[in-house]
């Protein structure tokens, strides 16, 4: 099972035990991977469930290929806990990379924001591109949830999201600030004794203003350190989502935790 191909679609690609392909999935499957009538992939829906699927030629004529869904595999990747990145969009096509590789991490949530240090704003496409990168860094990482990714807002619209969750709900709100002596996140997290939500905001390469630092801690945010070094715009989200899962798991701080 480890070594079948995994390709992630949208649930309303599935009819009962059919799986209706893409042109761009079928040429993916067929062309790309070699894949033939008979043989076997697993098939994920993004949001949690994981089946074994065999090609089949469509009866109907309409397409080349499609897929019947054999069985539900039971899997168990994620991380109990929602953990939401809020990332001020870094240079050229650098988000590319943190949805890619916070996605492997564990990610359930992307909010890319445009600060006022923010140097470029998104062409439309790009929310496509992402949500392709998305389900590729899913199948690859073996997860069952693929995540969401959100079109593009201002950051004050970003930190508004979150004004009514605060910790004694067991939200935790971090905004990484580079160079104050902030404590480290790391140390928090630490001190964490149950958790059911992470959330993360890091700043792009000129870093946060003071006010936006400010709205942050009066939205409920808490500015942590990721150490003394200055990280990349683009390695920051990747050090403070590593430390939460690292964390999380070594600990199984979540509230919901079966152990
Ligand atoms: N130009 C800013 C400066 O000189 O202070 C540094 C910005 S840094 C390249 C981009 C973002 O990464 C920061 O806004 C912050 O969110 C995060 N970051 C980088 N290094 C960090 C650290 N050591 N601790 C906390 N956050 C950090």
């Amino acid at each position: 099972m480890a070594d079948l191909q995994r390709l992630a679609i949208a649930p309303q690609q599935i009819d009962r035990q059919q799986v209706f392909l893409t042109v761009e999935q079928q040429h993916y499957l067929g062309r790309v991977l070699r894949l033939g009538v008979g043989d076997q992939f697993i098939v994920m829906d993004g949001k949690g469930k994981w089946w074994l699927a065999k090609l089949t030629p469509d009866i109907s004529g309409k397409t080349e290929l499609t897929a019947v869904l054999e069985q539900e595999i039971s899997i168990q990747n994620e991380l109990p806990i929602e953990l939401i990145l809020i990332s001020a969009l870094p240079k050229g096509n650098n988000f590319d990379e943190v949805v890619r590789q916070s996605t492997e991490l564990g990610v359930t949530h992307i909010l890319p924001v445009i600060s006022s240090r923010t140097l470029l704003k998104p062409s439309p496409q790009k929310l496509k591109r992402w949500g392709k990168i998305a389900n590729e860094a899913a199948e690859q990482s073996e997860r069952q949830v693929v995540p969401k990714i959100r079109e593009t807002v201002e950051y004050s619209a970003a930190l508004s999201l979150f004004e009514h969750q605060n910790l004694s709900t067991k939200y935790h709100k971090y905004i990484c600030v580079a160079r104050n002596n902030y404590p480290l996140l790391l140390e928090n997290l630490l001190d964490t004794e149950s958790v059911e939500s992470v959330v993360i905001a890091t700043g792009p390469e000129g870093g946060w203003t003071n006010a936006e630092i400010e709205a942050a801690i009066a939205t409920g945010f808490q500015a942590v350190s990721l150490g003394k070094r200055i990280l990349r715009a683009v390695t920051a989200p990747l050090v403070a989502l590593s430390l939460v899962t690292g964390v999380l798991e070594r600990q199984k701080i979540y509230s919901n935790s079966d152990s």
